[in-house]
């Protein structure tokens, strides 16, 4: 049976980032990630990937804080499918309440085409915007990582038992693999049977997510347009020459492969009152998109928990596990910390 010093299950962008965190940490831990399919063509391969520094909490604002310098870092030295975008917020009422959940909004210089700020709303510039595409982002952050990380696609986990010290992971093509520490990444594939029991207490819930796709090519310095009381936005995806319109979809209670997970109807109706309320003139462009899912917690934060001695949760970022992912990546590999270090990491054969 195989040895490992950590299984990080998962090959999303959160997996990713944690198995990097991982090497850093421990350069000399033997780490395997897990992934049933193939790497990020989970919610990570859905997502529409953009970063802005926002938090409605301290933690999740000072995760912000750190993801975004951690991006910048990445980005250049992986060179990474991120792009900046200029961006504009737009709410009502209290200004003072939509100041303290952005980190950097500045009085805004230019009203973007195609829409417009309805009477009793505000706009502001929000610098350090931008967006990813995240599933080639989790495939060249693994990529760089195979030498020293394991990655095992189309590998599903579908047993997760503890004794002896370690854990016994089976995998579908029947082999077993004991691990010293896990680290489950899962996204949104909380009720797997392997870890559904575990995880139940966390108190997780899936919810659909939609973004709509507006057939109207981006001009150069179009910016992304953050509806703050909405919680939607108007993201221009240059690469694929049309924009993308995110809205709070609020079907909860659904699971990743649930064959009905699809764009009904309604959802892009949904999508067109939303925008139409800032941009009527492209509600008529409306007209296909993306529809996944995510894992939101009950505290609307994302979640680092040790399940089980030496076993990590991670994720329920609750539709920012892009932006967050460093900052996720981070808790993780210090909740791991006491244990692969003492006694120090080892290799094992
Ligand atoms: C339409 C949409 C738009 C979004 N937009 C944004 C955005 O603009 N900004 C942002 O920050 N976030 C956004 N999100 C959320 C973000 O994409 C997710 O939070 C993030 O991708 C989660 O990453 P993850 O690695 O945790 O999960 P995933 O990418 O889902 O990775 C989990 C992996 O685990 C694997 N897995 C599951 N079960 C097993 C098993 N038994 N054995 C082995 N492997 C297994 C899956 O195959 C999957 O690849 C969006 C999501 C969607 C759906």
């Amino acid at each position: 049976m195989d040895r490992v010093d950590l299984a990080v299950i998962g090959g999303g962008v959160v997996g990713a980032l944690i198995a990097r965190e991982a090497v850093a940490a421990f350069p000399d831990a033997t780490v395997t990630v897990l992934e049933r399919g193939l790497v990020g063509q989970g919610a990570s391969g859905r997502s529409a990937g953009v970063h802005f520094p926002r938090g409605a909490t301290e933690r999740v604002r000072s995760m912000s804080q750190h993801s975004e310098r951690a991006w910048a870092h990445l980005a250049r030295e992986l060179d990474l499918p991120i792009r900046a975008v200029p961006a504009t917020v737009v709410a009502a009422g209290d200004a003072d309440a939509v100041a303290a959940a952005y980190l950097r909004l500045g009085e805004a210089s230019s009203r973007p085409r195609g829409w417009a700020v309805p009477p009793g709303s505000r706009a502001w510039d929000l610098a350090g915007c931008q967006y990813a595409d995240v599933q080639g982002v989790a495939e060249r952050v693994l990529a760089e990582l195979r030498g020293h990380v394991t990655v095992l696609e189309g590998t599903e986990v579908t047993d997760l038992a503890v004794g002896g010290g370690h854990h016994r992971l089976t995998l579908a093509q029947g082999q077993r693999l004991l691990a010293r520490r896990v680290v489950l990444a899962p996204g949104p594939w909380i009720a797997q049977p392997a870890w559904a029991d575990l995880v139940a207490p966390l108190g997780l819930r899936v919810k659909k997510i939609v973004a709509a796709h507006l057939d109207e090519v981006p001009a150069p310095g179009d910016p992304l347009v953050v509806f703050h009381d909405e919680d939607a936005f108007l993201l221009p995806l240059h690469e694929r020459r049309h924009h993308l319109f995110s809205y709070t979809c609020d079907r909860w209670d659904v699971a990743p492969d649930d064959a009905d997970l699809v764009l009904a109807p309604s959802d892009l109706d949904d999508a067109r009152a939303v925008l139409g309320r800032f941009a009527p003139g492209l509600t008529s462009r409306c007209t296909s998109g993306r529809v996944f899912c995510d894992a939101y917690s009950p505290g609307r934060e994302p979640v680092v928990a040790e399940l089980l001695p030496g076993l990590v949760f991670a994720g329920a970022a609750n539709g920012s596990g892009y932006r967050l992912a460093p900052a996720i990546a981070a808790e993780t590999v210090a909740a791991l910390h006491p244990t692969p270090t003492s006694p120090p990491p080892r290799r094992q054969s």
